[in-house]
């Protein structure tokens, strides 16, 4: 290793992600960032000062070793650098492109508090795509526990705690409603912001694993939780079904058509093809369309609404661009493909023609009055402020719910607004069934669902009596290594079944 890296030393500009021109990507699917070249990488993992505090590491959900990565990548140790990152995550090409590293790893850079922080996520994504490109795949030592676990969902959480009972040798089938695996990767995040095949790459290294995936399965129609345990042989199980469940604002005029939510347009597109030619279930989308909401979803549907040939989309936000929800990168991206963005605007009805087409919106203006219990400055309408937007579609993006069929059919304790209720390491309230993810959290994010997974997957290792072994030697350099969680229980061997 060189000589120690210092603030003034380093590069001191961000090495910028090379992207598709706005007006081409505007009307594509492709992906927006092009991701980093060879000499970028290079230069951006020379940026870290690699402290040895990492504090970056501390503010990631599953607590990746972000310096032992980079001082890796900057000794051009590639295979070293996605040895590291897979030892803690199973996507990092996936975290890597959607991870909102700026409110986590990125947020407590060193660096950052003098220059830009070190992209972090772009490093991951660039590693992550090479082990793609080469086909690495974590080593696999499996001893099998002789025990049977069903995973309900196959989204971020249910395939982390998949995959991490999977290599401590359970024989896992995953149920999983769709007819893809990957939950809001595959269903709500467009191809412009993560290709398909980057989704496909990484979760096929599950099947490496042995673990088994019946998609077409809805839990809880075709048999339930509770059967599952008790006449389906599985020794435990856990839920990650996600909060996949539209939200409305019960404003009047939702009945017309053409008022959807972003779930199902963006679902429509993904996963349905909806939009491209000759598809079984079209998507009509008109010369001017609205989004409400201005979260990660509302961007989704934005952009996608662009592509799909709207002349003008438009954003409405009851907050100001200073409270957007939104990842930055994907803010500044919509902004740039030419969507209109009507800050401290709330509707409060949607208007119809006699068809019963939406025709427009009506608005009132929001002032920000006093801080509320998110902390963030309460919107107020403005007296005298109502107004109309002309639409031909109203696309609602103001967040979801948890979908009532598990809470419907089993015996799992839910809190009011129908979340399943667990304790901090995934136990939900009957013995054997785990849960993790947005629905035990309500919407949240890719990696902390994934962390939550592998929390889960944990406490149902303690469940299942299987503990991993310290005696074999952790210094063999040459030792498998797998979606470790830490030292103490790599690799994993079945010491005794309760
Ligand atoms: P999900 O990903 O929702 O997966 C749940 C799975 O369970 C689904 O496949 C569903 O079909 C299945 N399922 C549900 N019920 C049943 C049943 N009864 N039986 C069988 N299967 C069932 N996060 C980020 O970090 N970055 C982003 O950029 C980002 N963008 C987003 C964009 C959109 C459009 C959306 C909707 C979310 C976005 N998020 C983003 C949030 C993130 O995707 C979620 O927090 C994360 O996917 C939650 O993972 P999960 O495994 O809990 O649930
Ligand atoms: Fe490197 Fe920033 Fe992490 Fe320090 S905080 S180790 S500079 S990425």
């Amino acid at each position: 290793m060189s000589a120690r890296r210092t603030i003034r030393t380093i590069p001191q500009e961000r090495t910028p992600m090379p992207t598709q021109p706005a007006s081409e990507r505007a009307r594509n699917f492709d992906e927006v960032a092009l991701g980093y070249r060879y000499e970028d990488a290079r230069r951006e993992a020379e940026r870290c000062i690699l402290c040895p505090q990492k504090p970056c590491s501390g503010a990631c959900p599953v607590g990746i070793d972000i310096p032992g990565f980079i001082a890796r990548a900057s000794e051009e140790d590639w295979r070293g650098a996605y040895d590291i990152l897979s030892e803690a995550t199973l996507l990092p090409s996936i975290c890597g492109r959607v991870c909102p590293q700026e409110t986590q790893c990125e947020a407590v850079c060193v660096v950052g508090d003098h220059l830009e922080p070190v992209a972090i996520g772009r490093l991951e994504r660039f590693v992550g795509d090479m082990a793609i490109e080469k086909g690495w795949a974590p080593s696999v030592d499996v001893e099998p526990a002789g025990r049977r676990v069903a995973v309900v969902g196959a989204g971020p959480a249910g395939l982390a705690c998949a995959a991490d009972m999977a290599r401590a040798g359970c024989d896992v089938t995953v149920f999983e409603a769709l007819h893809r695996p990957g939950g809001v990767l595959s269903y709500g995040i467009p191809e412009f912001r993560l290709p398909r095949e980057v989704v496909d790459a990484e979760f096929g290294r599950l099947q490496g694993l042995g673990v088994t995936v019946e998609c077409n399965t809805l839990v809880g129609r075709l048999f339930s939780v509770d059967e599952l345990r008790d006449e389906m042989g599985f020794d435990a199980v856990f839920v990650g079904t996600g909060a996949g469940f539209p939200a409305f604002m019960g404003i009047p005029g939702e009945a017309l058509n053409d008022v959807l939510s972003a779930n199902e347009f963006l679902t429509r597109r993904n996963l349905l093809r909806a939009g491209s030619a000759g598809a079984d279930t079209p998507l009509r989308v008109g010369r001017r369309g609205v989004v409400i909401g201005a979260g990660n979803t509302a961007m989704d549907a934005l952009r996608t609404a662009v592509r799909l040939g709207a002349e003008e989309v438009r954003c409405l936000y009851r907050r100001s661009r200073a409270e957007c929800p939104a990842r930055a990168e994907e803010l500044v991206h919509a902004e740039e493909e030419g969507v209109i963005f009507s800050w401290l605007t709330s509707p409060v009805e949607i208007l119809g023609d006699e068809q019963s087409n939406v025709r427009a919106v009506r608005c009132v203006r929001m002032d920000l009055g006093e801080p509320d219990a998110s902390g963030r400055r309460r919107p107020v309408a403005v007296p005298e402020s109502e107004h109309e937007i002309e639409t031909d579609m109203v696309i609602f993006a103001i967040g979801t719910n948890a979908n009532p069929i598990l809470r419907q059919t089993s015996r799992l304790a839910s809190n009011d607004r129908g979340y399943l209720v667990t304790d901090v390491d995934g136990r939900t309230s009957q013995a054997g069934v785990f849960a993790g993810g947005d629905i035990v959290t309500g919407a949240a994010t890719v990696i902390q669902a994934m962390g939550a997974g592998r929390r889960a997957a944990d406490a149902m290792k303690a469940y299942l009596g299987i503990t991993g072994p310290e005696e074999r030697d952790l210094s063999d350099p040459s030792r498998p290594r797998m979606f470790g969680i830490d030292e103490r229980q790599r690799p994993f061997r079945r010491l005794r079944i309760a």
